[in-house]
């Protein structure tokens, strides 16, 4: 274990990072993403100082269902995007992590080329018991990412519960990664998913697979027309790619060079960033109501009576919540 980083340490730890130390970036990450009170003004002085350094990053997400082949596609892009001069990180959003202490996501056998490259920074799921503030502090982990110079950084995720949505807010293209063959009827994907999609990536189009993925696509495609756009400025395409021979990989590199074109000139490249930080201020506000109910034993103590007289019918939801946050705000 390093040494705790304090707030003494906050310039000398960035000033490692952007030398592109990864073991620094790798500490840092560490403390953003504790869960421990004490820890928080070092993390927070970091990341401050991180955001003012200059970065013209793509934020790329990811997400599919487990063995889609997100990471093969991840290794895949990375190392072109390494080969063609660029700094790649890859961080997991992983909600599982935060739950149980386990991980979905990431073990150490994934994207192994990708994480001996030397441009390329993955950062590992946390092992049991290390996990405080992952997915919660995603949008830290990135600005902290750019700052070491990393000019792409991807967040992956698998669909559990929220996250895709969480990651969505994160990342200027969200790419939704779909099984050939899944599209026969749309199953197992949420529609909700689908609409978030700046892209829909039908993977495995190889071998025996090439015509179920042509299906898959044309489905996908149809699905999308008939939904809403999340940008005016951009229709969201369903793209066939194989990992593994590199078929449609450039034009999936290409797709994203043309979004963030259009979007720049459109000025709305620079407005999905400022009304993320909004997004991201309120879910901060959100996480910090519910630490300071845990962290006060008199509003602690007041939630617990309020959670039984809810319980046993005494109290609505509603009022119940109102005399929480009314005891909140006289304090
Ligand atoms: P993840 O769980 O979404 O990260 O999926 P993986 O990337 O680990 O891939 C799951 C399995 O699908 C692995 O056995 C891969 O070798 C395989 N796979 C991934 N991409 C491709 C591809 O493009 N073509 C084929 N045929 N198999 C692939």
């Amino acid at each position: 274990m390093s040494p705790r980083v304090g707030l003494a340490d906050v310039p000398a730890l960035l000033g490692e990072i952007r030398t592109g130390r990864r073991v620094a970036l790798g500490r840092a990450i560490t403390l953003v993403e504790s869960s421990r009170p004490e820890d928080r003004s070092a993390a927070e002085a970091l990341v401050a100082s991180a955001s003012s350094v200059p970065s013209q990053a793509f934020r790329l997400g990811m997400t599919g269902p487990p063995g889609v082949g997100k990471s093969t596609l991840i290794e895949m892009l990375g190392l072109t995007l390494c080969e063609a001069g660029h700094r790649v990180a890859v961080v997991a959003f992983d909600p599982s992590s935060v739950r149980t202490g386990g991980s979905i996501l990431g073990d150490k056998t994934r994207m192994q080329g990708l994480a001996r490259h030397p441009s390329a920074f993955i950062r590992p799921s946390p092992s049991r018991g290390m996990a405080g503030g992952v997915g919660r502090r995603t949008r830290e982990a990135i600005v902290l990412c750019e700052a070491a110079g990393y000019d792409w950084v991807i967040v992956e995720t698998v669909g559990v519960g929220q996250s895709e949505t969480l990651v969505a807010q994160l990342v200027d293209f969200f790419m939704v990664l779909v099984m050939a063959g899944s599209g026969d009827s749309l199953q197992g994907i949420k529609r909700g998913i689908l609409e978030l999609a700046d892209a829909v990536i039908v993977t495995k189009a190889d071998g025996t697979n090439v015509e179920r993925a042509e299906r898959t696509r044309a489905e996908h495609a149809r699905a999308l027309t008939l939904m809403p756009r999340r940008l005016p400025q951009w229709a969201p395409p369903v793209l066939k790619c194989s990992a593994q021979s590199g078929a449609g990989v450039d034009a999936l590199l290409e797709t994203m060079a043309t979004y963030r074109r259009q979007l720049e000139g459109a000025g709305v490249w620079a407005s999905q960033r400022r009304d993320q930080l909004v997004a991201a201020m309120w879910t901060a506000i959100e996480h910090g109501i519910k630490d300071a109910i845990a962290s006060d034993k008199e509003i602690a103590a007041k939630v617990a009576s309020s959670e039984t007289a809810v319980r046993e019918g005494k109290l609505s939801p509603e009022a119940a919540a109102r005399l929480v946050v009314q005891g909140i705000l006289v304090r």
